[in-house]
């Protein structure tokens, strides 16, 4: 669902091209979001402002190299975020999700090995662990065998079975905490996980190139790969349906579970956004100050 589509990869060459126009247009569709987002780690409006003005400065210093792999939105958020943990360096600036700051599952060093778990206990899969050079490659593929799990988990309506993964892999919350937080049997946590783990797996050996039928995967790895691509995250559009509440019910309750009990702060401020855009905000002066500092790196072609 991140896929840089069409109209992004559009407007990302009219702003190459210096359109000024193209470039107002993505500051106005993204501040918001943006400021949205930097309010919930910093508390003054004028330092989040700042750096969110730098934020769109990075950007359009750099877009003559810029490959987009994520959405425009999914790069800015990522922007966004290290300038945040560049500058305040706060202490919840690395979690994503407020469940995390909750459980305190930050990434840690000398993880387990949640894929190699389950080869040990499935001895018919061949899964080999060798270490490879091909560390990007290997991101690759577990971003694919990703996006393939989550797309199939939306399409068959697994959505009891998406929740489970977005807590262990995208929150790195407990076993238990799991079980508790959706009223279920902790084996029956354990079950899917394990089911879940080995559908990754699968897709990852699908998806090796022939002949090199490895992919290293720690529980690190997952998040930071769940976590940069925003895998599980819902469109825009998605939850501007939510808001007006004209979603199906069980995906009414997938995208209320997202937002309010994973609490993934990107779509959060996406929402609080589209919120007080239906609410008819003004935020024509803060769009203003951003061209104004930032049109000077436009192509002058
Ligand atoms: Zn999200």
């Amino acid at each position: 669902m991140s896929d840089p589509n069409q109209t992004d990869q559009c407007m990302l060459e009219a702003i190459r091209r210096g359109d000024g126009q193209a470039w107002a247009r993505l500051i106005d569709e993204y501040q918001g979001r943006l400021l949205r987002f930097a309010l919930t780690r910093v508390s003054q409006q004028a330092d989040a402002e700042d750096v969110v003005q730098d934020t769109f400065t990075s950007f359009v210093r750099a877009i003559d190299k810029l490959q987009l792999k994520v959405s425009i939105e999914t790069y800015l958020f990522g922007i966004l975020r290290n300038e945040i943990v560049n500058r305040f360096r706060t202490q919840a600036a690395g979690t994503i999700c407020l469940i995390q700051d909750i459980y305190h599952t930050r990434a840690e060093p000398n993880a387990d090995n949640p894929l190699e778990q389950v080869a040990a206990g499935d001895p018919g899969v061949s899964w080999c662990l060798r270490h490879s050079e091909q560390e990007q490659l290997q991101r690759e593929v577990l971003e694919q065998a990703l996006r393939q799990f989550v797309a199939d988990c939306r399409e068959t309506s697994k959505l009891r079975d998406l929740k489970i993964a977005e807590l262990l892999f995208y929150c790195k919350v407990p076993n238990q905490d799991v079980a508790n937080l959706l009223a279920l049997d902790d084996g029956l946590v354990r079950v899917i996980k394990h089911r879940c783990l080995k559908r990754i797996r699968d897709y990852c050996l699908k998806l090796c190139p022939p002949g090199d039928g490895s992919v290293c995967c720690s529980q690190d790895l997952l998040t930071e790969t769940w976590e940069s691509h925003r895998l599980s995250c819902p469109k825009r559009s998605t939850l501007g349906a939510f808001l007006l509440e004209t979603l199906a019910p069980e995906w009414f309750d997938y995208v209320d579970f997202h937002l309010t009990t994973v609490g993934c702060r990107f779509c959060r401020a996406s929402f609080r956004d589209l919120k007080e855009e239906q609410d008819g905000r003004q935020q024509d002066d803060f769009g203003r100050r951003i061209m104004a500092s930032t049109v000077g790196f436009l192509s002058q072609t």
